[in-house]
């Protein structure tokens, strides 16, 4: 199997996420590529109700419309106190369209009445890997553990990251700087997860 897999598509149209992947699977001997590398695919629907369910099928979908073993990765936000929203609303937990702003702006309004020692929430985030012919070869999963704040500290990250504060870290997600929020963060971990599953799929 691994003679016919010399390159991989990485479904994310992010650099930061690209240039993660490529450090660590280019050692195999694999041309690591993103989705601006090749022709527009269009975006799947992401209607699953796990992010394990939408990383699964961002996978299949991208590997079959490329020809390639494809990864993809689905993540987000889970509150405790709200029953685990946004979870896989994450991105449009304010609409449709919404921007982080907007998220953020619903998410401090949801919360309100809860304290902030009840606050508990993960950042989680799923992976999956696929091959052309539609089969999921390899998954992973990673949490990261935090307290959701009211006011916004820092202003490196995206998303909710200004307002995700880490304990261990003593620092919002935006207050850390990018490479250690990589090395500690729930994609980051899910990565680690992965990558020895695809070592094993690559060498056999
Ligand atoms: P995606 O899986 O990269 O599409 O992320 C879905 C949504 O979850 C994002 O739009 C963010 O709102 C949220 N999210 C996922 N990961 C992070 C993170 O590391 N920091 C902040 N927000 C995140």
């Amino acid at each position: 199997m691994s003679d016919l897999v010399n390159k991989l598509l990485i479904a994310t149209s992010n650099k930061g996420k690209l240039r993660e992947v490529r450090a660590m699977l280019e050692a195999l001997g694999v041309e690591v590529i993103g989705l601006t590398d090749i022709d527009a695919i269009e975006e799947p629907v992401e209607d699953g109700d796990t992010f394990d369910a939408n990383a699964r099928k961002k996978a299949i979908h991208y590997a079959a419309a490329s020809g390639l073993w494809a990864l993809a990765d689905d993540s987000g936000l889970e509150v405790d106190a709200l029953d685990g929203a946004p979870g896989v609303y994450s991105a449009r937990y304010a609409g449709e369209d919404a921007d982080d702003m907007a998220n953020n702006a619903r998410l401090i309004r949801e919360l309100q009445a809860i304290p902030e020692a009840n606050r508990t929430a993960r950042f989680r985030c799923a992976m999956a890997l696929a091959t052309s012919d539609k089969v999921v070869v390899a998954t992973s999963s990673g949490t990261i553990e935090g307290v959701i704040i009211d006011e916004p500290r820092g202003h490196n990250g995206f998303g909710y990251d200004p307002h995700f504060f880490i304990p261990d870290q003593d620092r919002t997600a935006a207050e850390l700087p990018p490479v250690q929020k990589n090395r500690i963060s729930h994609r980051g971990q899910a990565l680690a997860a992965i990558h020895p599953q695809i070592v094993r799929l690559l060498v056999n």
